[in-house]
Parts: structure tokens; sequence; C-alpha cells
């Protein structure tokens, strides 16, 4: 498997090939951000490690777009700001049936040719 992304994106997208969703954690103040970045955006620390995130999180805002504007996304389909339970907010799209405004959602991955799969969100129940 060749590299994807670049050095500060790199590790995010080699754990995507294994369907697991990396966020960066600073050891320093122990916020958690992405999308990745080499410093830390609470105290510009730039001791940053990969952590595994829970994947789970709830819809922030959410859109539907029904023009086309990318050639392998056939509209109408739904993206959304999903906010990851570690505190990360990341753009993303909903799995049919989207979900709505704060709703609890999941790590999915939508797979694609020639590059690493993509997380997307589904609905999920809420715990009892
Ligand atoms: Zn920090």
């Amino acid at each position: 498997m060749t590299e994807f992304g670049d050095p500060t994106t790199a590790p995010f997208w080699a754990a995507a090939e294994r369907r697991e969703l990396l966020i960066q954690r600073c050891t320093d103040c122990g916020a958690h951000q992405f999308y990745p970045r080499p410093f830390c955006l609470s105290c510009n620390g730039q001791s940053l490690e990969w952590v595994q995130a829970a994947g789970t999180g709830s819809v922030h805002a959410r859109t539907t777009v029904h023009l086309q504007v990318l050639p392998d996304m056939e509209p109408p389909y739904v993206v959304a700001l999903v906010e990851l339970d570690e505190g990360p907010r990341l753009v993303t799209n909903l799995v049919e049936p989207a979900p709505g405004i704060g709703d609890r959602v999941a790590v999915s991955w939508r797979e694609r040719a020639g590059a690493p799969p993509l997380p997307v969100f589904a609905a999920i129940e809420d715990p009892v």
C-alpha cells in the first residue's frame, strides 16, 4: 500500500485502511483535535500523539446536497458536522436514513477506489 496524505495526515489515512478513526491528542494539555495539525490548537504545543477515537458522537449540523459537485458523489446526499465524543468536530457524510441534528451516530467506512476508505457516520440507538 502506498502512503496516502502528507506527513501530518499519513497516520490518519494508514489507520483508515484498518477502519480505525484516529484523532490527535495533545500530551501537554490533553486536548483532542481533528483534522490533524502539527501543533495543538489549545496550547500551541507540538507534543501530539495519535489516539483511536471511540467512533461515536452526535450530529451538530447537517445539510442535504442536491446538485452534483463531485463526480463520484451522486446527489442527494447529506453533508454533516459530527461532534465526536472526544470533542473535535469533523465534516463528513451521513449514511441513509440520515440522522437529524442532535442524534447519536457511529462511524462507518465508505470504500473508495484507489484511496483509503472515508469515515462516514450512521445513526445508532441511544443507550438506555
Ligand atoms: Zn495542548
